[in-house]
């Protein structure tokens, strides 16, 4: 094992068992994609002839007639938004954020209203356009859509991810049939689905991805879709792409992430974070307090989860506190906790380094344990923790 630079910078050695986070510098990247960066990194290139090599490689990944590397997913909608408004026109792709004479209008679902570290409306407001709102938090109607869409729509946007409403979505397939039958084109965020294919081949004209998630890239993101839409998205390059540029290395370990994951023996991964979620069951097992379940990913990607729901009560310490002391300890271990307020959080397996979901495993009866001998039950307000949370971020960079 080499050393572990953490070490030497002095930043926590954490584990990472609540999935791809960039809070937590997304995912492992892989060793195709690391030497693809190594490699390219001291060499010129003619930057247009690479972009060509990673439309290639995104089409031949996804089907995509052509495909273009961004610095993130949320730079992609920003710029295929942009493309949507502008064509291959470079004037008005150099008049952006000024929209005059330019459609502005991108229609999406309020259920799709997500947050992925920031507001989705905001990539969608920097392009200059302005979001139309679809029916309701999670109820939502083909008519809706269709009403919504007017001369001056210039994209629809739709958004796949565990971060959505469940329920009462108009599905994929209905969304573009109405947004085509209007001439409008269908872009997808499909950051963390592990389907590239599927998206496109529903006849959505945009797909977006992002290279640092499941794919195990560098931070980039990945559009993918028609030749013509595609091309005004790199176009955008010359106007406000420029400051969501990506370096030959990153667009090089996205291609090299992309044709690693097309090679990867995906099976086995499935058998070892399985084989992590029943090392987990069995510790977790007559442990009072908790219950243990294995969870499937809610978009249909092939990863499941374990999700721990704690009574407080009877383990002697709520699920937030569990989740603080774990993420305080030594090694650090950070779950995944978006829901934590109900009792519940989640591990997930899918970013472990060989060997570490036995420290995960031996991190969480330590807890448990120590949380038996408490005379008092631990279930701090909140509410306090939400606050704390927050006057944490704004102190940076104390
Ligand atoms: C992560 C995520 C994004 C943002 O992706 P980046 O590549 O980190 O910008 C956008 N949409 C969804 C649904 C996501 O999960």
């Amino acid at each position: 094992m080499p050393e572990d630079i953490r070490n030497r910078l002095g930043l926590r050695p954490v584990i990472n068992v609540s999935g791809t986070m960039t809070s937590l510098g997304a995912s492992i990247v892989g060793p195709d994609a690391i030497a693809a960066m190594t490699g390219i990194l001291p060499q010129f290139v003619e930057m247009g002839d690479l972009h060509r090599l990673a439309s290639r490689a995104i089409a031949a990944a996804t089907g995509a007639e052509a495909g273009f590397v961004t610095a993130s997913c949320a730079a992609g909608i920003t710029l295929a938004i942009a493309a949507t408004m502008t064509g291959s026109d470079l004037a008005a792709i150099e008049q952006l954020p000024d929209t005059t004479g330019l459609k502005t209008e991108v229609v999406m679902l309020t259920g799709h209203m997500v947050d992925y570290g920031a507001p989705i409306d905001q990539s969608v407001r920097l392009a200059g356009a302005e979001l139309v709102l679809v029916g309701q938090s999670t109820s939502s109607h083909a008519y809706q859509l269709a009403g919504a869409i007017g001369e001056n729509t210039a994209a629809a946007l739709y958004v796949v991810s565990h971060h959505v409403a469940h329920y009462g979505m108009i599905p994929l397939a209905t969304f573009i049939e109405v947004a085509h039958a209007k001439g409008v084109p269908v872009i997808v965020d499909g950051a963390s689905e592990y389907d590239l294919r599927g998206f496109l081949a529903a006849g959505a004209d945009i797909a977006i991805y992002s290279a640092h998630k499941f794919l195990g890239g560098p931070t980039a993101g990945l559009v993918a879709g028609s030749k013509a839409l595609v091309r005004a998205t790199y176009l955008q390059n010359r106007g406000i792409g420029r400051g969501m540029k990506t370096g030959k290395e990153s667009i090089l370990g996205a291609v090299a992430a992309l044709e690693a994951w097309g090679r990867r023996d995906h099976a086995a991964v499935r058998r070892r974070e399985r084989a992590a979620l029943d090392h987990w069951l069995g510790v977790l097992d007559g442990r009072p307090g908790v219950t243990a379940t294995i969870d499937p990913d809610p978009t249909g990607n092939p990863l499941d989860r374990l999700k721990l729901r704690i009574d407080p009560a009877e383990a002697r310490i709520s699920a937030w506190d569990l989740v603080d002391a774990l993420a305080a300890g030594d090694p650090p271990l950070i779950v995944r906790d978006h829901e934590v307020e109900h009792g519940f959080f989640h591990l997930d397996p899918c970013n472990l380094h060989e060997g570490e979901e036995f420290l995960v495993g031996d991190r969480l009866a330590a807890e448990l344990d120590a949380a038996q001998r408490r005379n008092e039950p631990l279930i701090s307000c909140f509410a306090t923790r939400v606050q704390r949370q927050e006057d944490g971020i704004l102190a940076w960079p104390d």
